[in-house]
């Protein structure tokens, strides 16, 4: 029980668009009814933000409520059509640089799955900010795009730290770094690296590595194995909707969006505008999110209350909302709440005993991170070039470009595969080629005159989209071979 002396905590709650409103007001009828000691500070986000021309999404009263408070339960958000492509989920992550989304996954009793029975419980980690995310695209030439996977070493350590955390706070005991790190050596083998290396530091938590196309697959073949998982953005953006989809879907799956300066609260589903305004919504996975909010700010026994009353009105099946009631037995939104408050102080025996403790954030200080090398060599350049010509061609032009320059041309490649010198294999060819050029030897200054002169005598001929330095930083290359 919520004791007397217990100062409420300001909370920004957004409802959101659709069915936001109806599941905001449900939970937050729950967690009155609980005794949670929460003060409301209801927000504004979503389509009507973008309709009163708010770009973002969200306008600044909003943005400062989440400042003072820290801490938001939000409902879905939509992106009404020609209001501009950004997202305000997206805007709210990055204002508070949210770099960590946590989400469960456990088996909920009375909702039938394949895998019901299983005792699937584990927590899917996803950095929130970097890679492919990050949105940085660039067409090379009219068939040809390009998305930048940016990974950086404190990305991989805040997120790694975060799983770590996680497992700590819920008595967890392993964690998974699930990548890709067999053919992106540098950018998810980061993660993979970056990952060992931290984990290492607590001795409590066992951890492992597995390649993530086969930790799909375990998710599915045996989830029981997994308790924390931690990933890159878009690899846990596609394996936490997979682990939703054994325990009952996006409709009952909640998350938490943690950063240094705001957590932020929902559920996954979105804002199911076809039955908006009905009042059959199923407001589980809010609810449920708002006790990862209950725990975040210390009042585990609200949450423990709130917990019992849910699972045992789940494994009652009496009085559900339509998505998770049998056949023609679905209640409405309203009815489905009475049931759950009407069952608070009772006790399920199937929420898995757990002491939960805060999960201990740490404060990343607002700085540059720069990491030095104590060494640092420019050896080469691979410069990107259009042509429609066939390779040996391309090699005849680009070696005559580079007569009389500080560079040899050593390989030209298409995407990803070297064509030339040719090694065989059966490379479909398109208009996009990597020539790779390696210094004579070392430049005496910063490199950047022999690599201007270069560019300068291939666009005589070729037209170029980009370049990258080929360095070695501390002795290691630091450039993926063809
Ligand atoms: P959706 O999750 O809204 O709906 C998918 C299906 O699940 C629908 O059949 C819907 O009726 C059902 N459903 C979802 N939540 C439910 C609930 N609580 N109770 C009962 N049934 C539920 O996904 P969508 O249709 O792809 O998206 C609709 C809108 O929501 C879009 O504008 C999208 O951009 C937005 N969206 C927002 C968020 C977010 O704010 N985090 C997430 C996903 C989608």
């Amino acid at each position: 029980m919520p004791t007397a002396t217990r100062a409420r905590t300001k909370v920004t709650a957004i409802p959101g668009d659709g069915i936001g409103p109806e599941v905001m007001r449900a939970t937050q009828q729950v967690l009155a009814a609980a005794g949670a000691e929460v003060e409301w500070e209801e927000a504004l986000a979503g389509a009507e933000a973008f309709r009163r021309g708010i770009a973002a999404g969200a306008p600044q009263e909003t943005l400062d409520s989440i400042a003072r408070t820290g801490v938001v339960l939000k409902g879905p958000l939509e992106t009404p059509v020609g209001y501009g492509e950004k997202s305000a989920n997206v805007a709210l992550r990055k204002t508070f640089e949210m770099y960590g989304n946590v989400r469960p996954v456990r088996e909920l009793p009375g909702i039938r799955t394949p895998f019901s029975g299983r005792g699937v419980d584990f927590v899917v980690v996803r950095e929130n900010v970097e890679d492919v995310y990050a949105g940085i695209e660039h067409m090379q030439t009219p068939g040809v795009a390009q998305c930048l996977k940016l990974i950086t070493e404190v990305g991989c350590e805040r997120i790694t730290r975060l799983a770590a955390a996680v497992a700590q706070a819920e008595g967890r005991r392993k964690v998974t770094v699930a990548t890709k790190a067999n053919i992106m050596k540098l950018t998810e083998g980061m993660l993979k690296r970056i990952g060992e290396q931290v984990l290492a530091e607590y001795p409590g938590l066992q951890h492992e590595h597995m390649i993530v196309d086969n930790c799909a697959h375990q998710m599915v073949i045996r989830p029981e194995q997994f308790d924390v998982t931690v990933m890159t953005n878009m690899n846990g953006d596609i394996l936490s909707d997979l682990a939703a989809g054994l325990v009952g879907g996006l409709g009952v799956a909640p998350s938490a969006n943690l950063g240094d300066e705001a957590a932020m609260f929902e559920a996954v589903h979105g804002s199911a505008p076809q039955i908006a305004g009905k009042g059959v919504a199923n407001p589980t996975a809010l609810l449920l999110s708002a006790l990862m909010m209950l725990r975040h700010i210390g009042d585990f026994a609200t949450a423990r209350r709130i917990e019992h009353a849910l699972y045992v009105t789940l494994e009652e099946g009496k009085d559900l909302t339509g998505d998770i009631a049998r056949e023609g037995e679905g209640v409405p939104t309203a009815v489905y709440v009475e049931r759950i408050i009407a069952n608070l102080g009772r006790e399920s025996g199937a929420v898995p005993e757990r002491e939960y403790r805060p999960i201990a954030l740490k404060r990343w200080p607002q700085i540059t991170w720069y990491r030095a090398a104590s060494t640092r060599e420019l050896v080469g350049v691979d410069v990107f070039v259009e042509s429609e010509r066939d390779p040996r061609a391309i090699s005849i032009t680009l070696q005559a470009a580079a007569e009389g320059s500080a560079f040899d041309l050593t390989m030209i490649g298409s995407r990803g595969a070297q064509v030339w010198p040719d090694i065989g294999g059966h490379s479909f060819l398109v208009d996009h080629f990597r020539a790779r050029f390696m210094f004579k030897e070392p430049p005496k200054g910063n490199g950047i005159a022999e690599i201007t002169d270069l560019l300068q005598r291939i666009g005589r001929q070729h037209n170029w989209m980009h370049i990258e330095k080929l360095q070695r930083f501390d002795g290691a290359d630091a450039f993926s071979k063809a």
